[in-house]
């Protein structure tokens, strides 16, 4: 899973985005950025940025040779899985020295867990650390813009987010000095907590793991399911109900559908409300697990041209 973890081996956050130093520029103008100052735990030059998701591509650089401090734009060149989010998302890097922006070009990209530039001190730094901020989605323009107060912030495709809303720490590559009171979360917290997963495609529904066994219902896209079991690529999903688990994703679609199940001894299936009677993947079982896709009168919609009766469902 391409989730986008803190990209530091030592978290020691030196300023918040809410902290009433020069940050506050950023998080009281408009439009507002939220960075964090990370001096990677010690004021040494020794900390590096590593690419915290499956990959990054520079985008920009700013800055050498300037009295700006030189300014670095990488964009994942995938959705990354953040703890608020599923998305593009455009990294800025404040501060690197000229000696070490010199090895990077734009273009260039990077793995998971590889070195992409030192902390430095360019600009009007007052030690060694790194100055970051993340936005949702693409680099935008020119990839920044000055807010009400003044101040450069990151420009994306969906804007500024938080920090925390967007790195998980995953606790076996970043040791925590100091969060300096931002509520970040583990990335374990995050997987333990998947709770819930969504079907991609229109998808069967078969009483055992496999093509072999009996398809009973189907369920389609963006209906929200639990798994309780799963055997090969097979998820179960109530006492005797089975999918492809190749067909169910835990990152959350903009629309999702609930499910509810059948009370009746055995349900009809119509092609519309109160229409033609079905007899594909019907009737339905008692205890059947439905998609609600939308209902009309006195009827629900469990997929495209499935319709059936409302009051056997609880
Ligand atoms: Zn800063």
């Amino acid at each position: 899973m391409n989730y986008l973890i803190y990209p530091l081996k030592k978290m020691n956050i030196t300023q918040g985005y809410n902290d009433n130093y020069s940050h506050s520029l950023h998080n009281t103008g408009n439009p507002k950025d939220y960075p964090i100052d990370d001096n990677g735990g010690t004021s040494k030059k020794e900390s590096y940025f590593y690419c915290p998701c499956d990959e990054m591509v520079i985008k920009k650089i700013y800055g050498v040779g300037l009295n700006a401090g030189n300014t670095l734009w990488l964009e994942s060149t995938s959705k990354v899985i953040t703890p608020t989010f599923t998305d593009y998302v455009t990294i800025i890097i404040v501060h690197p020295n000229d000696s070490d922006f010199k090895n990077l070009k734009v273009g260039q990209k990077f793995l998971r867990g590889e070195k992409i530039i030192m902390e430095g001190n360019d600009g009007k730094a007052t030690g060694y650390h790194f100055h970051i901020s993340v936005g949702r989605g693409k680099c935008s323009g020119t990839g920044w813009e000055k807010n009400s107060n003044g101040i450069w912030i990151i420009k994306t495709t969906a804007g500024a987010v938080k920090p925390e809303d967007a790195f998980f720490i995953d606790p076996e590559f970043t040791q925590v000095i100091s969060m300096k009171n931002i509520p970040f979360v583990y990335l374990y917290e995050e997987e333990n907590n998947l709770k819930y997963w969504y079907v991609t495609k229109s998808l069967n529904v078969r009483l055992g793991p496999g093509t072999s066994y009996k398809c009973i219902n189907s369920l389609p896209e963006n209906t929200e399911l639990t798994i309780l079991e799963v055997k090969d690529s097979w998820a179960k999903i109530s006492d005797r109900e089975w999918v492809s688990k190749n067909f169910l994703t835990g990152d959350k679609p903009r629309k999702i559908y609930k499910t509810k199940k059948t009370t009746a001894a055995s349900l009809n299936v119509r092609k519309s409300p109160n229409g033609q009677i079905l007899t594909i993947k019907a009737p339905l079982m008692p205890n059947t697990t439905v998609a609600v896709m939308a209902t009309k009168g006195n009827w629900t919609k469990i997929n495209t041209d499935r319709w059936v009766y409302s009051s056997y469902l609880a």
